[in-house]
């Protein structure tokens, strides 16, 4: 979908909601065209503290949430973080933007984790797979802004709703911390294929979930159909450290 909106438009409404971001336009309701639009909307970037003041960007505090006991230092830097992992293909387009700014951070690391469609993370002892690295990786965000991954849409387990962690790190300082989620909807759909349907009756949905409760609305993925599978962006305004 081509529908970058021009420097004459910029004051429409819909390049306006483009420029609220993921979250807001989310919040305001926005169709599903605007929204197809959020995974690029660094592409458009005219940002900066200018944009800001003049009430044509508002950028959203991505929301802190606990790293969970499973983060490793150690993950690779790779874009295809799958190993084979069977599942939804799903394509990751996380954005990094300065807060303070609105604008694309180049080069921060961006790192994500998350269990396989059985519910199981790698690099675990009590599950087995200590020695395992499948579905972690790192990312450093380009020119703008914008980290991609290629992995698979992530199983659950119990006590959480389905979730991939992301860390992001600037100049050696982690400067967020958080979890993003998936339409409730959507995992319904997709837990309804193979392999994901072995496990039925996930015990945990987005509303149910002690950490969702704490922002995760505003942690969640935008996701479209891709091929086989789907495309999830976000953008995470972050504060330099
Ligand atoms: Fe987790």
């Amino acid at each position: 979908m081509d529908e970058t909106p021009t420097r004459d438009s910029a004051l429409s409404r819909r390049s306006a909601l483009v420029r609220l971001g993921g979250l807001a336009a989310a919040a305001l309701g926005a169709g599903a065209g605007a929204r197809e639009l959020l995974g690029d909307e660094a592409d458009a970037a005219e940002s900066g503290p200018a944009a800001v003041s003049a009430g044509l960007v508002s950028c959203v505090l991505a929301p802190e949430q606990t790293e969970g006991p499973y983060y490793l230092d150690d993950h690779k830097v790779r874009r295809d973080i799958t190993e084979g992992k069977r599942g939804v293909p799903l394509t990751l387009r996380l954005t990094v933007l300065d807060v303070s700014t609105c604008k694309p951070i180049k080069g921060a690391a961006v790192d994500v984790w998350h269990c396989d469609a059985g519910g199981v993370y790698s690099g675990t002892t009590v599950q087995g797979t200590s020695a395992k690295r499948f579905l972690r990786g790192i990312q450093r965000t380009n020119a703008k802004g914008l980290a991609l991954f290629r992995t698979i849409y992530p199983g659950w387990y119990p006590g959480r709703t389905v979730h991939v962690h992301v860390m992001v790190h600037v100049s050696g300082n982690v400067v967020h911390t958080g979890q993003l989620y998936f339409p409730d909807a959507l995992t319904d759909r997709v837990y309804r294929t193979r392999p994901y349907s072995r496990r039925p009756r996930r015990t945990t949905r987005n509303a149910a979930d002690s950490i969702y409760r704490n922002g995760g609305r505003r942690s969640t993925l935008t996701l479209r159909k891709s091929g086989s599978g789907y495309v999830g962006s976000i953008t995470m305004g972050v504060q330099r450290r």
